[in-house]
């Protein structure tokens, strides 16, 4: 039997154990960082389908690698499994790890025979926006001798070079003086008025900001009573652009606008985070093109769609990338009009599209794995091999 058709009967074999994993998953949303039943599922899983488990991994207690096969190919599938804030798994993740799982135990069966050595690594924190899973485990070591990375992630369509922007995320917190706000006013230095001064410049730029530059954020202290004037407030913002380069271009004009909150009120500024930014998405066009034959044949339609360039979102997968040739199309569940980050999409990451998604996805990155390490000259290309 054509080692392809094996994969695939491998992958419809685990077909509920998979479906059953992502809606469990999904059913125990995990924020960043502390996704421990979702990564513990995963290795237990990977284990029983006789993958070497390590756990924790460089120092992250969530994070995980999955290994088998001896071949000359490296291959890494990317699993990631955290949830949102207050609207659970909005973004799907719970496809991801299951597709990931299910790539991984159907390119096992036959990694030695077509010549891969595959990684599956349980990347924790995609969602936090400064300093993810993947950034810490590309310093920590974790993708050393990896020739090429992939993953999918679910989405409201097929995509498969999805715009990914670069992205910082930092909070900003302003120190100011309480004062009675109606008595003594002329005492207090007022750290909320420090926040809407900047919020205020930060509108002002955005005429002067490129298209594809993006500047959002949240206020997460605000004060205490009306009648105290706010000496402490928070905020959390992130700041997104095309590459790595635009990104330090924006973020030095926002910090700026955050500058001027302090200057007018006399309100001490502090900036945190942000050191660790997500780099923007190189997808990898040789890979890519493999994926898409592969998710075509199994009836999969990507589009050509208006508004990508626009819907651009941001991954730890884009340092990846940087890295090592990579590949993160976005696999399709047909949610619209409900898109990521919408509590209706998180309603959708359990349908019946969804959960064909974890078997599509499964089976396409299979394929795309075998195609991959019978490609001679991809195979001289990723790993320097003549
Ligand atoms: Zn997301
Ligand atoms: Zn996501």
């Amino acid at each position: 039997m054509d080692v392809k058709t094996r994969a695939r009967e491998v992958c419809e074999g685990v077909g509920d154990k998979l479906i059953a994993l992502s809606h469990r998953i999904h059913a125990h949303p995990e924020l960043g960082f502390e996704e421990r039943q979702a990564a513990r599922w995963l290795c237990e899983a990977l284990a029983d389908s006789g993958f070497a488990v390590e756990t924790p991994l460089c120092d992250l207690e969530t994070a995980f690698v999955a290994r088998a096969g001896s071949g000359p190919l490296h291959v890494a599938i990317c699993a990631e499994y955290d949830c949102l804030p207050g609207i659970g798994h909005a973004c799907g993740h719970n496809i991801i790890a299951a597709t990931a799982l299910g790539a991984g135990i159907a390119a096992a069966g036959i990694a030695d025979e077509v010549g891969l050595r595959l990684s599956v690594i349980g990347t924790p924190a995609e969602e936090v926006g400064n300093n993810g899973g993947k950034i810490l485990l590309l310093e920590r070591g974790a993708f050393a001798g990896v020739h090429a990375a992939m993953m999918v992630h679910p989405a409201p369509i097929d995509l498969l070079r999805p715009a990914m922007l670069a992205n910082s995320t930092f909070d900003v917190h302003y120190t100011g003086k309480e004062a009675h706000a109606s008595g003594f006013p002329e005492l207090g230095i007022n750290a909320a008025d420090a926040l809407t001064v900047a919020q205020t410049a930060i509108g002002l730029l955005r005429q002067h900001m490129r298209p594809t530059d993006r500047v959002h954020g949240i206020v997460t202290k605000g004060g205490d009573a009306p009648n105290i004037v706010p000496a402490h407030t928070s905020a959390t913002f992130m700041v997104r652009a095309e590459t790595l380069r635009d990104l330090n271009d924006i973020r030095g004009k926002v910090f700026r606008c955050f500058e001027a909150g302090a200057l007018a009120t006399g309100a001490k500024l502090e900036i945190v985070g942000g050191d660790k930014p997500y780099a923007e998405m190189v997808h990898d066009g040789e890979i890519a093109e493999l994926y898409r034959g592969n998710a075509e044949r199994l009836g999969r339609r990507f589009v050509e769609w208006p508004g990508m360039q626009r819907a651009a979102a941001s991954t730890d997968m884009g340092n990846v990338s940087l890295a090592i040739p990579a590949i993160h199309p976005l696999i399709g569940i047909d949610s619209l009009p409900a898109v990521n980050h919408q509590p209706e999409f998180t309603a959708h990451c359990v349908t019946g599209a969804a959960d064909k998604a974890v078997l599509d996805g499964s089976i396409a990155m299979a394929w795309t794995l075998i195609d991959m390490a019978r490609d001679s000259g991809l195979c001289t290309r990723l790993t320097g091999r003549v």
